[in-house]
């Protein structure tokens, strides 16, 4: 298949380009580098079947010209991360809608396939044992900027959905848990990629709230894995799936386990969230995924435990930048 990969550049695509390449696809990225990172696929640069177009998604004419020569869409270029989207919101949302509005338009014009990435911060507040892809929506007030990615991204699932269901476009969509592994960088204010840097500086971890909260972490291999087994399933079309691990952990737990992990002296600290991210700002306490459908349809399983992916994610934030890598760094 020829695919388009938009945010290719970034931690998740950058794994998604890799695994499609390796599956024998010939790929091309959209990505406007402001959080994606040249040097997340510069390994790839010499793979004749990989192509690079450093452009926004809010191009429309360019992501036109783009989708019309590809079979598959994965659309994965969006603001992510709670404190890049508390701190740049217009922005975010702006990329996050009208950027899903534009694949989808054009993917509907040429008649192809997208795989929308969406997100478990759908469910907001909802602290259910396991998370089913029907479960309500638990929000607080849209004026608290935390929810408006959430509100996003059930833009965008609402649009593919009635792509899908109005224009037939086959359109699948897949909402991802806390997903980490190398590449993921914590300035965005991702915990696992900032817990062991600081973990490896010596400093204090930043525990926010009680850290009684708690998360359950995917690895991005196993995650791409299911994306890309769902993409190639047609029963899938017109659905929605979570992809996470079920292994839940607390930030508190987390932390202690970062600093055994590293046999860091660090301490933890608790940081109010009002410091760490804004007046009022709420939380999720809790987010566990039921992942039967997608393990039903396409026997998603995930392979790595949270041991497995920390001690990866210390390896890679252990080993040098490659030569040249802080030129491409933004
Ligand atoms: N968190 C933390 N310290 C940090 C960064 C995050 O305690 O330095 C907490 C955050 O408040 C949340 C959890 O870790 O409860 C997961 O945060 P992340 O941003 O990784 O993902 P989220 O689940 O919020 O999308």
């Amino acid at each position: 298949m020829k695919v388009l990969v938009t945010g290719g550049a970034g931690f998740i695509g950058s794994h998604l380009v890799e695994m499609l390449l390796e599956e024998g696809h010939e790929v091309t990225i959209l990505d406007n580098l402001s959080t994606g990172r040249l040097e997340n696929v510069r390994h790839l640069e010499s793979n004749s079947q990989f192509h690079i177009v450093v452009g926004d998604i809010l191009n429309e004419r360019l992501v036109d010209k783009l989708i019309e020569r590809v079979d598959w869409v994965f659309h994965l270029a969006a603001a992510v991360g709670v404190q890049l989207i508390v701190k740049d919101p217009l922005r975010s949302m702006m990329t996050n809608i009208r950027g899903s509005e534009i694949v989808l338009e054009n993917v509907y014009r040429y008649h192809k396939k997208v795989l929308i990435t969406s997100t478990s911060e759908i469910y907001g507040k909802n602290t259910s044992d396991a998370l089913k892809e029907d479960d309500d929506r638990i929000l607080g007030s849209p004026l608290k900027t935390r929810w408006s990615y959430s509100t996003s991204k059930a833009v965008d699932e609402i649009l593919a959905y009635i792509y899908w269901k109005e224009k037939k476009v086959p359109t699948v969509i897949v909402r991802l848990f806390n997903t980490v592994g190398p590449r993921q960088t914590g300035h965005y204010g991702m915990v696992i990629p900032r817990f062991v840097q600081q973990a490896l500086k010596g400093e204090a971890l930043t525990v926010y709230g009680t850290g009684e909260q708690s998360r359950c972490f995917l690895f991005v291999k196993d995650a791409v894995r299911g994306m890309v087994r769902l993409m190639e399933n047609p029963a899938a079309e017109g659905q929605v799936f979570n992809l996470g691990n079920r292994a839940e952990i607390s930030m508190n737990k987390l932390a202690e386990k970062i600093i055994q992990m590293t046999q860091s002296a660090s301490s933890i600290v608790h940081i109010p969230y009002d410091q760490a991210y804004e007046e009022g700002f709420e939380d999720m306490q809790r987010r566990v995924p039921d992942i039967t459908k997608a393990s039903r349809l396409v026997g998603f399983n995930p392979e790595m435990t949270l041991d497995d992916i920390l001690r990866m994610v210390i390896d890679s934030q252990r080993r040098p930048a490659p030569a040249g890598a802080s030129a491409a760094r933004r």
